[in-house]
């Protein structure tokens, strides 16, 4: 008997509804359905395909309230940043590119530079069925974008929300399920990281996984076996460098949101901070000041996943042994649904900085946690910024903006936010994905549209081109050899006198070629 998952609220530890798995065997059948259905959703005009975008919008509207209370529930996330966080994204993606889509799959000419005599172009296509896998801590905002593209490009989706919020999953398809979409177009798969991995071994056209780093590994390799293309969206442990000019206000609440929005629980919440030694202790006590103001319920939510606390009470407790400093926070409420919100950095006068060597500065903690060290010079908080094996998002604070903006282009990560902070996952127009073990493959934006279609190059013979024979098609002669050679130094010779003397060259060969293929 195959255990179900439970629903629970985080805030409370009490199971909300139990939810029985999809059994592993019958996965496949659900990706042959969905491939069925895709075939005719496929011959479907993108213009009205585009029209389910509008309708789950409506829907989405029409039932706000009980998405975000569900959201907050399920996950413990306030109700404020679900609705901002999390459905306002969504509204704003499928209004976008329910107008765009359209255009993004017109077919797009491209220019010829040598053979004006044919003309290419591109044509794209729906590439199938399309796996997406997802987490927990922006249950809704992440695969709904994902889904969406997918969907209005001609694909059919079998969709895995993940086990820790699966009836936030079920939400996502009665939205789409009351949308006007074909019925089977989209399939959920319910349950844990097991039908995920069989998901992937599964015959799918591509996978979107969004996830752990270790999950992603797994899932990349799996997905080798069919050749199957994967985008990687991963974890990450981004950076925030605030430079001696920074207004301390500003950065300081900069960081406030960006460390604990979400209760920290996010890929692009800044991790490390790092901030000019001149300014590091007002800073710190600043931040501090404006941690003790934020409210349990009203502003920071609960700790989502059991495994999570885990990860939070292993890196604190290696600081004991380590020299860094709590400055505050550091523990689990009495009832361990949440962790205070923390902050960690050096000890006062350390020269040789502890904190950067522990887990808590190395490793993602996606806990509302930030972890504050110093740096001398800009050349060092860029050399710091970068010394991590993660690359998603990091973030650059000063006054002087076109300082600002140099540093944040020699920052590795896939998007850098000047004078602002985290939220670009949130914008539909924008691309988001990451670099080093971030992943890779972007989603949202026209890059990510391009992830959901394949791309057929078509090259034809202009309609007024006369059906010669190409000069390189068999035999090869003496004579064409050297037309070509004398085709090379007229084509890219820097000079213009070394271009004219080698064309009398090229004609003579070209006449004699013809002469010698009878074609004169
Ligand atoms: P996770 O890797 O444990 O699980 C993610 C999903 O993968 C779940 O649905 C899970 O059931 C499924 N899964 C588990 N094992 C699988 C397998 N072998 N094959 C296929 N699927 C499998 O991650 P999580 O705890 O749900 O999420 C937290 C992680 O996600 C963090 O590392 C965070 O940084 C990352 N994340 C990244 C982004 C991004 O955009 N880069 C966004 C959100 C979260």
């Amino acid at each position: 008997m195959m255990e179900p998952i439970l629903s629970r609220n985080p805030a409370t530890g009490a199971t909300l509804k139990q939810i029985d798995q999809t059994p592993v065997a019958g996965i496949a059948a659900l990706v042959e359905t969905a491939r069925y259905a895709q075939k005719s959703w496929a011959k479907v005009p993108i213009r009205e395909r585009a029209k389910c975008l509008l309708n789950a919008r409506e829907y989405i509207l029409n039932n706000l309230d009980d998405i975000a209370d569900l959201i907050h529930l399920e996950n413990g996330k306030p109700k404020f940043e679900a609705i901002v966080n999390d459905i306002i994204p969504v509204l704003d993606l499928l209004s976008q590119y329910a107008k765009k889509a359209p255009k993004l799959m017109a077919d797009k000419r491209i220019p010829m530079k040598l053979m004006l005599h044919r003309a290419s172009y591109l044509q794209f296509w729906p590439k199938g069925v399309i796996a997406i896998i997802s987490p927990w801590n922006y249950p809704f905002s992440i695969p709904f974008g994902e889904v969406a593209f997918a969907l209005v490009a001609g694909n059919a989706v079998v969709f895995k929300p993940s086990e820790v919020t699966p009836q936030i999953g079920l939400k996502i398809k009665e939205i789409f399920d009351n949308s006007g979409l074909p019925k089977d177009l989209l399939q959920i798969v319910l349950g844990d990281g097991a039908r995920g991995a069989a998901l992937v071994a599964s015959k799918i056209d591509k996978v979107f996984f969004t996830g752990s780093v270790l999950t992603g590994k797994r899932v990349m390799a799996s997905a080798a076996e069919n050749l199957t293309p994967v985008v990687l969206e991963l974890g990450g442990k981004d950076p925030m460098i605030v430079l001696p000019d920074a207004d301390l206000d500003y950065a300081t609440s900069a960081a406030l949101w960006g460390g604990f929005s979400n209760s920290g629980q996010a890929c692009a919440s800044v991790e490390r901070i790092l901030v000019h030694e001149s300014i590091h202790d007002d800073f710190v006590s600043k931040l501090k000041e404006k941690l003790a103001a934020l409210k349990h319920g009203q502003d920071l939510g609960v700790a989502t996943y059991e495994k999570q606390k885990a990860t939070y009470a292993e890196q604190l407790a290696e600081l004991s042994s380590s020299n860094a400093q709590i400055v505050c926070g550091g523990h689990f409420s009495k009832d361990r649904t949440y962790l205070e919100p923390t902050i960690v950095t050096n000890p006062k006068n350390h020269t040789d900085r502890p904190l950067e060597r522990t887990k808590i500065y190395n490793d993602e903690t996606f806990g509302p946690v930030v972890a504050v060290t110093t740096y001398k010079t800009i050349e060092e908080a860029i050399e710091k910024a970068n010394h991590s094996r993660y690359g998603l998002l990091a973030s650059v604070i000063g006054r002087d903006a076109a300082l600002a903006e140099q540093v944040a282009r020699q920052i590795e990560a896939g998007t850098v936010v000047v004078n602002d902070v985290m939220y670009t996952h949130g914008l539909a127009e924008t691309p988001w994905g990451g670099i080093k073990e971030s992943g890779f493959g972007r989603v949202h934006s026209d890059l990510g549209f391009l992830e959901v279609v394949n791309v057929r190059h078509i090259h034809k013979a202009k309609w007024w081109a006369p059906l010669f024979k190409a000069f390189w098609w068999f035999p090869y002669t003496e004579h064409q050899m050297k037309m070509f050679r004398h085709f090379a130094n007229v084509m890219f010779r820097r000079s213009w006198f070394d271009k004219a003397r080698e064309l009398p060259n090229l004609l003579t060969e070209f006449v004699e070629m013809l002469k010698k293929e009878k074609r004169l």
